[in-house]
């Protein structure tokens, strides 16, 4: 895998469509004022093709905003490798980290007042946020006031952010993250708190920019009816990848050195230090994996 050398073009990452994304052995540790590390993240290995279009779900905690953060270059990781197509975007300076995330990665934060500016207008939020295109690319990219209405703003172009409710605060956010035509777009709960409606909308809005541009799609996100429009989902537990959905089915992942973990209702049944025995079995022509307890143990709880 090639590291982006300094004074090489993030222009090289151009290409038509979205960003492959891989993670290896990423760690991530906050370190609290009173001097204590919080291990936010604990060995995510994790691959997202290019296109692909993924929701993160798990408990508040699990490490989904770092995550985000992470692959947005918007930190660094503590440890591990994130690589946005053939480039680790953990070892890049700061100029070209600061680049990529201009222009070609767009991260909405939690809380969609953390991506405006709140004392400029709509539209000024649209072209603040294309800044760092160049001259041609604006003159390409779709209008501000035709980006507005697509999102159900055009009646507030004008309008100060402060002034604007929150479902027209996260589409105006989306608005804005999309403006740039990214082939990564990272959204942290991009729809809660907001109307059925709105909710729609934006999830609506995400979608039809997988399917125009085949951009590569994240949005973290605790509501079911979200998650039920991707057709992946990766789940968070305790600052790893613990489960994988496809389609609405759920699979465990095996992770590093074959750790698995369990389903949230065996892992209630069989606490920490259950020992219990894994063999294949082929039944009817199809392979299955048989987990038992040792006989002396059953029934009983270690
Ligand atoms: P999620 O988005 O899944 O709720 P986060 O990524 O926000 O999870 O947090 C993961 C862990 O890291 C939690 O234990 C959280 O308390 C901790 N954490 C997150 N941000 C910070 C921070 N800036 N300083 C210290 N600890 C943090
Ligand atoms: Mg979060």
């Amino acid at each position: 895998m090639a590291v982006l050398e300094p004074g090489v073009d993030i222009g090289e990452l151009d290409h038509p469509g979205g960003i492959g994304v891989r993670c290896s052995g990423v760690v991530h540790l906050y370190r609290t004022f009173e001097g204590h590390d919080v291990v936010a993240l604990q060995g995510v290995d994790l691959a997202i093709r290019p296109g692909e279009r993924v929701a993160f779900l798990g408990p508040s905690g699990s490490g989904k905003s770092t995550l985000l953060t992470l692959l947005g270059g918007i930190q660094k990781p503590s440890a591990g490798r994130i690589f946005l197509g053939e480039h680790e975007i953990s070892r890049l300076p700061e100029p070209q980290l600061a680049r990529l995330r201009s222009r070609r990665v767009s991260t909405m934060l939690q809380g969609a007042t953390r991506n405006l500016l709140s004392y400029a207008t709509a539209r000024q939020n649209i072209a603040f946020a294309r800044l760092a295109l160049s001259a041609a690319e604006r003159k390409q990219a779709v209008p501000e006031t035709d980006l507005l209405a697509r999102v159900g703003l055009e009646g507030v172009a004008d309008q100060v952010v402060s002034t604007m409710s929150g479902g027209q605060r996260q589409r105006l956010a989306l608005a804005c993250a999309v403006s740039t035509s990214p082939q990564l777009l990272l959204a942290d709960e991009p729809t809660s708190q907001l109307s059925h409606d709105d909710r729609d909308a934006v999830i609506g809005l995400v979608h039809e920019l997988g399917d125009e541009l085949g951009t590569t799609i994240v949005v973290v996100t605790h509501q079911p009816e979200v998650a039920a429009t991707f057709p992946r989902t990766v789940t968070m537990k305790g600052g790893r990848v613990g489960l994988e959905g496809r389609d609405g089915a759920e699979y465990v992942v095996i992770g590093a050195e074959g750790v698995v973990h369990l389903p949230t209702h065996l892992a209630e049944q069989w606490p920490q230090g259950t020992l219990v025995r894994i063999e294949p079995e082929t039944h009817d022509d199809a392979e299955r994996l048989v987990v038992s307890r040792p006989p002396e143990e059953q029934g009983e709880r270690p």
